[in-house]
């Protein structure tokens, strides 16, 4: 906070690495001015509405959404955030997003391609869909799908999905990705052979933090290439722990449909001789979905995140809080994040095929633990478990997510013809932003313990500290 240089620092980050090299003289690519206007075209298809230039719909380009703007009067008040740790007072400025008026790209010219990488995310059919309209808005002819993630661009068995308007009409009725998902897959200077051999000028990449940083090579291969090519990440994560943003899609309908099973498991307990019931859910550093979806259900009685260490055993251990519940109240609902404990278990070394670990089975160790620990007790108690991740991951975007989906989708294209590669589309502070993807992948994410959110779960559980 003594140190004033350090906002400076921060904000010439967003300013300048979200720049794209491509747009230096030096490449030869010159923006044009474009009779491009959304208002104007829908006005004139629709409603024969002709919207004149005063009124006009483009972003500027010196327009800047604040990212955060907030003064705490000490880094140790409750949920004190800080970017700099000698700081409490923060603003940072970030690029708007939205169409511009200039545009980079000749539409008629453009092969845009759409990939959708990781696991499975509510709302993937959605912004597929929304890209695809808007770059059709635009006048861009050819657009394809890359199928299974970045395995697409390299295994020769896999065509390109031609894709149109009438082709994704209707796929954002179901959940899943038109294209499939896929984890690992292929070397970064094989995908950008494969980009230029294709002759791809925009590229789309849904996907979370690994396949961000796996754009980002991507981005820089390109550039250090010399290509002509926009690469813009929509940000896919469940778990809604991409640093910066509000939250990403899918975690909405996430948290709409844990909640429902974390309900199920009440009932389930409810209506059980010393019932308990337990829930594990998506989360594999952050808690963002098994504390909202407490705090939804409100029938939680223990949250356990990865934030948050926990003792199973002993005085203040989940075991014993278990027991009591049990006297009080004869039923008892766990709500634990996947990510959640880890220090308890036995470690793997055991990766899946991006490189993540393998998070040893959380859900499956306190349900162990909690049928012996009643069982040496001589207490009867009935575990019932329900881990709904793949029912949750594979269902539609609900309908705030849709609408996040549908302005993150039209924002990418318009990012891509504005010239901007290397960044991210987001919701941040309320605002629809363009953030560079290299600020977002520095870490996951987080719940801060020390959080009002956090505070307002424990409220609502009744649970104390477990340690
Ligand atoms: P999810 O939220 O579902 O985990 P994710 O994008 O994090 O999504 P990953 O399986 O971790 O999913 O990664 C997706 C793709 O990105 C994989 O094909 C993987 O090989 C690639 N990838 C992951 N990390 C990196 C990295 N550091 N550099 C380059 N590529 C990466
Ligand atoms: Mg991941």
């Amino acid at each position: 906070f003594d140190d004033p240089d350090w906002k400076i620092h921060y904000q010439e980050k967003f300013e300048e690495c979200i720049r794209l090299p491509h747009l230096s003289d030096n490449l030869n690519v010159t923006p044009r001015h474009t009779t491009f206007s959304l208002k104007k075209r829908v006005g004139q298809v629709i409603n024969g509405i002709d919207s004149s230039e005063e009124k006009s719909d483009y972003v500027n380009d010196d327009d800047r959404a604040l990212l955060k703007v907030i003064k705490f009067s000490s880094p140790t008040s409750a949920g004190a955030e800080c970017i700099d740790p000698y700081c409490n007072w923060v603003e940072l400025w970030v690029h708007r997003a939205g169409p511009r008026k200039q545009i980079y790209f000749e539409p008629e010219n453009v092969k845009a391609a759409i990939v959708t990488c990781g696991g499975l995310c509510p709302g993937l059919n959605d912004v597929i869909r929304q890209i695809v309209f808007t770059l059709e808005v635009y006048g861009v002819k050819e657009i394809v799908g890359i199928p299974f993630g970045y395995r697409g661009f390299v295994d020769e068995e896999l065509t390109e999905i031609k894709l149109s308007r009438d082709i994704v009409q209707n796929i954002n009725l179901s959940g899943g990705s038109l294209l499939g998902v896929s984890r690992g897959g292929a070397n970064i200077n094989d995908i950008v052979d494969r980009i230029q051999a294709k002759n791809i000028s925009m590229l789309f990449v849904l996907g979370g933090n690994g396949t961000h940083a796996g754009t980002q090579a991507i981005h820089d291969e390109c550039q250090k290439r010399r290509m002509k090519i926009s690469i813009i990440c929509v940000p896919k994560t469940i778990d809604n722990d991409i640093l910066l943003m509000d939250k990403t899609f899918g975690f909405d309908t996430a948290v709409e449909e844990a909640q429902r099973a974390i309900n199920s498991a009440y009932i389930e307990a409810h209506s059980a001789y010393n019932g308990i019931g337990l829930v594990k859910l998506m989360g594999r550093s952050s808690g963002f979905i098994a504390m909202h979806a407490s705090l939804s259900s409100g029938q939680t009685d223990i949250c356990l995140i990865p934030e948050v260490p926990f003792d199973l055993e002993g005085q203040y251990g989940v075991l014993n809080y278990l027991e009591k519940l049990m006297q009080k109240k004869g039923s008892a609902v766990i709500c634990v994040a996947e990510g959640a404990g880890q220090d308890l278990l036995e470690r793997s070394n055991a990766t899946d095929a991006s490189g993540n670990v393998v998070l040893a089975d959380i859900g499956v160790y306190l349900q162990q633990n909690i049928k012996k620990h009643f069982k040496d007790l001589g207490i009867p108690a009935d575990v019932k478990y329900i881990d709904p991740t793949y029912m949750i991951r594979a269902v539609r975007a609900n309908a705030s997510d849709a609408i996040l989906c549908t302005v993150l989708g039209q924002n990418a294209v318009h990012g891509a013809f504005a010239g901007f590669s290397g960044i991210t589309v987001g919701i941040c502070n309320s605002h629809y932003v363009y953030l560079p993807i290299s600020e977002v992948i520095k870490s996951h994410r987080l719940v801060d313990p020390n959080s009002r959110m956090w505070h307002r779960c424990l409220t609502s559980t009744g649970q104390p500290d477990f340690i």
